[in-house]
């Protein structure tokens, strides 16, 4: 096998499957190197949200690029990303209205289908749903959820058929850097050799950048899931983001609904700490939550437990761009909220590589280096950090 590509793209989650693909699409033979297999990362236990809604344009802007990718997979990618449109709604506590009502039309302007609804509206989308709480929500009748294994896997696929060449069981533990540009990895299977190197490693993204010479601050987010078997009662229900009770849900296949929290998740784990079991109280605590949105779900069933991480920086917040010794990437840092993301991540990246500048879309604000000028990136309608507030940040 030939040692020498054009590109070699560290980390097989849906961000590097993603790059393999554009950049194969593009006419460049990537390698795409992963330690274990597709999806072991975060991408393999993403609760696979895609919606719109956020307080940053630019993430806004790359979830509805992405959105057209998830909605016509067959044609744009080929194979399966599991998308289903539930329709989706944001609720923020009452403080911030003002906030919801004007990040609503910032995503109008973007070309989102998106708008302001009441509880009653609510009520007669999800019947089974406790709204007298709830004023007003953010709705995009359009969106829903997908699944990020699938996903990345129909990225690997269709990049392969375009020449990329992947290689599991595949451990970078090295870099190559002559005269201040990369020129290739060393790997447990062998040195390969490339002008350019993206560092797409996710929550391992830290210990690699060491290994190229960029340290860069990156922490890590651990989040405890599950899932309720729906009792007969309870629709095929919306997929929500309560900011109000500090939880997301949405419906799964199998009359499952997935469950997850806002302010529960664990900062700055090993990468490489297990991933076996969720925090003491969590099924409670989760459970007890979503009873309080879907009452009837009182009569559900647990079914299952998991647990996943991901990189996570300084202002949760992607980190995309040129860095370090001439020829290095990073595609990192999403915070939790990447998968949704990754079609237009991929996308921008190889108009970057290829083109010099990311024309789809502008994701220079990005850049890695804007944690050292001291500078982080907020929404104009800022809702504060999703997560909340990692301890040592
Ligand atoms: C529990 C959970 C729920 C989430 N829910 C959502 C959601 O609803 N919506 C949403 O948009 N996002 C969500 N996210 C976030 C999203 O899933 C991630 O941002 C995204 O999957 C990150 O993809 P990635 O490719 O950057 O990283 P990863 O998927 O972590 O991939 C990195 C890969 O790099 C490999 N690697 C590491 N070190 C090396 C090495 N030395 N050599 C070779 N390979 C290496 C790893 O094995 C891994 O496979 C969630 C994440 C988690 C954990």
């Amino acid at each position: 096998m030939t040692q020498n590509f054009d590109v070699i793209i560290i980390g097989a989650g849906v961000m590097g499957t993603s790059l393999a693909f554009h950049l194969s699409k593009r006419g460049l033979k990537p390698l795409l190197v992963e330690k274990n297999q597709v999806g072991f990362g975060a991408t393999g236990s993403s609760s696979g949200l895609v919606r719109m809604h956020y307080d940053l344009k630019v993430e806004s802007q790359l979830a509805w690029e992405s959105f057209h990718y998830f909605k016509n997979w067959a044609e744009m990618v080929g194979g399966e990303c599991g998308f289903r449109r539930t329709g989706f709604i944001h609720l923020e506590p009452a403080e911030q209205h003002h906030n919801l009502r004007a990040n609503v039309e910032m995503q109008k302007g973007i070309g989102i289908k998106t708008e302001i609804i009441t509880g009653a509206d609510v009520k007669k989308l999800s019947p089974s749903f406790y709204t007298d709480d709830i004023e007003i929500a953010a709705y995009e009748p359009e969106s829903g959820y997908a699944d990020a294994t699938l996903t990345a896997n129909s990225f690997l696929t269709a990049a392969k058929k375009l020449g990329a060449v992947f290689m599991q069981d595949c451990e970078v533990i090295g870099s190559q850097i002559s005269h201040g540009a990369v020129t290739g990895i060393r790997t447990s299977r062998g040195d390969f050799f490339a002008p350019i190197v993206i560092n797409a490693a996710g929550a391992w993204a830290g210990k690699i950048s060491e290994m190229f010479e960029y340290p860069i601050q990156l922490s890590t987010w651990t989040h405890d899931v599950l899932h309720i078997r729906r009792p007969a009662n309870v629709e095929e229900h919306l997929t929500v983001i309560d900011m109000q009770r500090g939880l997301y849900f949405r419906p799964d296949t199998g009359n499952l609904t997935l469950v997850a929290l806002t302010d529960d998740s664990r900062f700055g784990e090993s990468p490489d700490a297990e991933r076996h079991y969720v925090e003491k109280d969590f099924v409670e605590r989760a459970i007890e939550r979503v009873i309080g949105r879907v009452p009837a779900l009182e009569q559900g069933s647990l079914h299952s437990t998991h647990v996943g991480r991901d990189s996570l920086t300084k202002d949760q917040r992607a980190i995309i761009g040129k860095a370090g010794p001439e020829g290095y990437y990073l595609v990192t840092g999403f915070s939790g909220t990447g998968f949704k993301i990754s079609p237009a991540v991929g996308l921008c990246m190889s108009e970057l590589i290829v083109d010099g500048e990311a024309k789809t879309i502008d994701v220079s604000g990005f850049d890695p280096k804007r944690f050292e000028r001291g500078e982080i990136l907020k929404g104009e309608f800022d809702y504060g950090f999703i997560w909340g507030n990692e301890p040592n940040a």
